[in-house]
């Protein structure tokens, strides 16, 4: 439940609000927002004593929030989340975040040579997996806490941010000492106690939907961080799956004006492992910029063919530079713009 505040509540009333609504036994959370302040009342049984609340001073009136997740949707908070990296990338504003680099890290030479050069391409964040939740136990599963050191590497030398998947509750806290953002896997959106030590961490989080995930489960999950008390949640929509062979996954664009709509957290788009074919990232990127998505995450190799995973869906370095080009023409078709790229590191030492 939602206590709204009238436009010229003092901070004295929102501060009784919060009070009285922890003596009646619920956590409360004021959200400012442009407008107006509202106390958030967490853990609703349906027995709150709404009349009280409403006949505090300053408060304009409770609103319950129907759906059933409850954080994260926009019913609760109407102003976007932008999630803010150190180097400066924001995630959730009018400009769009792009994230790229191999599916996992294979080698020192090979994160550092698609940083540099994404980064030279105005990608802000790196992307690369260090431990990979393979289908089969048999295909290559990452390089470890080496790889995440090599990331590490190539942020310093890049400036770049680093986005990485946790794989298990363990590993949270490893992957956060490296990362910038965690990446919460497909196979893992409903792993729970996944997601809430993800949620306890301060590192912000991208969540990726499901592979047979609803919108309403993908939200839900989204919940769990969030009701953990991480804030800093970022949506990613990497397709679905469907009766058609054609592609890995059927992307679904429409989920993220739904999204947009339902929940104020950002959404980024993963063109890469929704269509798992080179040549059709880059027209699904321009998609997804379109439909409105927050940021983009794709697979670059230097060398496609020789990629330990995810090869086929990997683009070249010209391909990417395409991405950009097109990405950004779009983006400003509809009022937006790509993120700036960030300064060479020697350019601004
Ligand atoms: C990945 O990002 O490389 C990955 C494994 O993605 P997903 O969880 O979407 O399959
Ligand atoms: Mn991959």
């Amino acid at each position: 439940m939602l206590v709204v505040m009238k436009h010229r509540a003092t901070a004295d009333e929102i501060d009784a609000v919060v009070d009285t609504i922890r003596e009646l036994g619920y956590d409360a959370r004021p959200i400012p927002g442009a407008l107006r302040t509202a106390v958030g009342l967490i853990g609703n049984d349906g027995h709150v004593d709404t009349a009280r609340l409403e006949g505090m001073p300053g408060v304009a009136q409770c609103i319950t929030v129907t759906q059933p997740f409850k954080q994260v949707s926009r019913e609760w908070k109407e102003d976007d989340t932008v999630v803010e990296l150190a180097n400066g990338t924001r995630i959730g504003g009018t400009e769009i975040a792009i994230m790229a680099g191999p599916c996992a890290v294979e080698s020192e030479e090979q994160i550092l040579t698609a940083a540099r050069t994404l980064r030279d391409m105005g990608a802000t964040v790196l992307r690369g997996g260090a431990f990979k939740p393979r289908t089969s136990p048999y295909s290559f599963q990452g390089l470890g806490e080496e790889g995440l050191r090599l990331l590490a590497k190539a942020r310093d030398e890049t400036g770049m941010a680093i986005i990485t998947e946790a794989v298990d509750p363990d590993g949270v806290d490893l992957v956060a000492e490296y990362a910038d953002i965690i990446q919460i896997g497909a196979r893992n959106m409903q792993n729970y106690p996944l997601l809430r030590r993800a949620g306890r961490s301060d590192t912000p989080v991208m969540l990726k939907r499901g592979m047979s995930a609803t919108i309403d489960e993908w939200l839900l999950a989204a919940e769990y961080l969030v009701a953990e008390g991480n804030h800093d949640v970022i949506l990613c929509e990497r397709g679905i799956r469907s009766f058609n062979t054609y592609t890995r996954n059927i992307f679904d664009l429409s989920a993220i004006p739904v999204v947009r709509e339902l929940s104020h957290l950002p959404v980024v788009a993963d063109p890469s492992h929704a269509t798992g074919i080179r040549s059709k990232v880059v027209p699904m990127a321009r998609a997804a910029v379109a439909s409105g998505a927050d940021g983009l995450i794709v697979e670059v190799h230097p060398d496609p063919p020789k990629a330990l995973s995810d090869g086929a869906q990997s683009l070249y370095f010209e391909q990417f530079a395409e991405l950009m080009e097109q990405s950004r023409v779009i983006a400003r078709a509809i009022g937006r713009d790509l993120l700036p790229a960030l300064a060479s590191p020697t350019a601004s030492s």
